[in-house]
């Protein structure tokens, strides 16, 4: 009998099933339908022996020092300050926005101030900023979101920045400065030999038994457990009894170049032209060296895995019919970016997996002490 079923090796079930089987004594069984653990963040080394991410970029970046301390148990790291340049009237700009993209753009050749005072005066006044589209214009007027938002967005998320939550956007700053920083995060670091392995040593435990190539439908009924954490996508989980949680998609394109470099930051965006959004070059993430190079391109799409939950007020709406249900298992729990329907970054899937530990593991001492209790009571009462 297992303690904990956990569905989904990504880093909420890895982080879960460390936890419970290392701190909690747990016997745990990790599944994931996938041939591999590291669920997106997943990396391998190519056929030319560059490491790339099989599911597209991913940059660690975090302000919070308790989910850095917990990784840094499993990795030595790598600093890395990520950059980004977009292509936009045929020139590479920085994005976020800041001083230089606009000097660049324009041809101007303002200072600091006057950019604040330039965004202040063509930023359209909106009283609630509600989309993804009001924030933008609202900082830097409507000419700099078209070319770096609109088209991008309507790309990536298939519909317009007017029909998408205020978060999406609001994840890019506006700066008046020369950062070119995309993160602007107290530790920014890559795991020094890649996200696998530190997975791998995360779920270093006999108590963790992983089983891939898995999904939860082939085991259940079969396996014996007391609890069940799901981190795949939860309207999956209730047969999708509401209607479909929509979810954005990508395919990816890996190709490797025979030549050194192939662009001059990790990632280019390309808001208005291509049907791709984006291209990342790996070695700027690893610091390896090599006279080749291997880059991916990221064609958004409705079909495929779900890997970005929409933020809409609907989905919203939807989502909490289906977190209402999961409030009813005492025995089921959900977590991560599918479980529950976030747009979440790794260090906030991070943070809510440790945080669903803190309240099992105390739930399990609530219990033992109850357990404990009523056995002293019953010692006590035939004497009495
Ligand atoms: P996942 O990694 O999706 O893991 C869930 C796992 O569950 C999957 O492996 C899946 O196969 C498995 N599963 C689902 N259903 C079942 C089932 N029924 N049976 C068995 N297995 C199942 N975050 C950052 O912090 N920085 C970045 O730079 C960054 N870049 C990103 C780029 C892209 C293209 C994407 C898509 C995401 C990016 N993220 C980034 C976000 C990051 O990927 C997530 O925050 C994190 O990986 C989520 O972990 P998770 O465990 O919740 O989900
Ligand atoms: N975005 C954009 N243009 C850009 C970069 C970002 O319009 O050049 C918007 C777009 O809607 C995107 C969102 O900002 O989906 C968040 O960008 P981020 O780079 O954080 O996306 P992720 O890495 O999660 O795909």
């Amino acid at each position: 009998m297992y303690d904990y079923l956990i569905v989904g090796a990504g880093f909420a079930g890895s982080v879960l099933a460390e936890r419970l089987a290392n701190e909690g004594g747990k016997k745990v069984m990790l599944l994931d339908r996938r041939s591999h653990i590291g669920g997106n963040a997943y990396d391998f080394y190519d056929d030319h022996g560059l490491l790339i991410h099989k599911y597209g970029p991913h940059i660690f970046h975090t302000n919070s020092p308790d989910v850095f301390n917990y990784l840094s148990r499993f990795t030595r790291w790598r600093p890395y300050q990520h950059k980004v340049l977009a292509q936009v009237t045929g020139k590479l700009l920085p994005i976020p926005i800041n001083l230089d993209t606009v000097n660049k753009l324009y041809g101007h050749n303002f200072n600091s101030e006057q950019l604040a005072q330039y965004f202040a005066s063509i930023g359209e006044k909106i009283d609630t900023i509600r989309t993804s589209e009001d924030v933008v214009v609202s900082q830097v007027g409507r000419d700099l979101y078209e070319k770096f938002f609109r088209g991008y967005t309507r790309k990536q998320w298939g519909v317009d920045p007017s029909q998408l939550d205020k978060s999406v956007t609001s994840r890019i700053p506006v700066r008046t400065n020369q950062d070119d920083r995309y993160f602007t995060d107290e530790y920014q670091y890559m795991p020094l030999h890649g996200y696998t392995r530190m997975f791998e040593n995360m779920l270093d435990n006999k108590n963790i038994h992983i089983l891939l190539n898995t999904d939860y439908q082939d085991v259940e009924g079969f396996v014996p457990y007391k609890e069940l954490i799901f981190t795949g996508p939860v309207d999956e989980y209730f047969d999708y009894c509401y209607g479909k949680l929509p979810y954005r998609s990508l395919h990816f394109k890996h190709v490797t170049l025979n030549e050194e470099w192939h662009q001059p930051v990790a990632v280019v965006n390309f808001p208005n032209d291509h049907a791709y959004t984006r291209v990342t070059e790996y070695k700027y993430l690893t610091g390896q060296k090599s006279d080749k190079t291997s880059i991916t391109y990221e064609f958004p799409s409705a079909e495929g895995d779900p890997y970005y939950p929409i933020p809409r007020p609907e989905n919203a709406e939807l989502y909490r019919r289906y977190q209402s249900l999961a409030e009813d298992m005492p025995h089921v729990h959900f977590a991560g970016r599918l479980g529950t329907y976030r747009y979440y970054n790794m260090d906030q899937v991070v943070a809510q997996a440790l945080t669903l530990y803190k309240k099992l593991a105390l739930r399990t001492s609530a219990a033992e002490t109850i357990k404990r209790t009523n056995g002293q009571r019953k010692k006590v009462s035939p004497a009495g």
